[in-house]
């Protein structure tokens, strides 16, 4: 699968396993939290430093584990997204 703008979120969610798999990436939801935990500190860094370019790829790095949390634990994450968005609708009225 190529990665690319036209692709939903299932999608990405999708090319983020095959890559894991392709790149030997597989590994327990338990340690696919604490990547995401060090990628959150390189996130809060680049802000810190306030360098934009290195915020864009933490970011992405933040998203890929997140996708790959999602992925280990059996969850669909659009399907995750619109229930909390409805529960979020009711909460907040917007
Ligand atoms: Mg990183």
């Amino acid at each position: 699968m190529q990665l690319d703008r036209s692709l939903t979120l299932p999608q990405v969610q999708a090319y983020v396993q095959e890559k894991r798999v392709a790149r030997h990436l597989v590994m327990p939801v338990q340690d696919v939290v604490l990547h995401l935990a060090e990628e959150l500190g390189e996130v809060a860094r680049a802000v810190r430093k306030g360098d934009q370019e290195n915020l864009r790829e933490e970011l992405a790095d933040c998203l890929f584990f997140i996708l790959s949390a999602a992925n280990e634990a059996g969850i669909d994450l659009t399907e995750a997204l619109l229930r909390k968005e409805e529960k979020n609708r009711n909460r907040f009225g917007a």
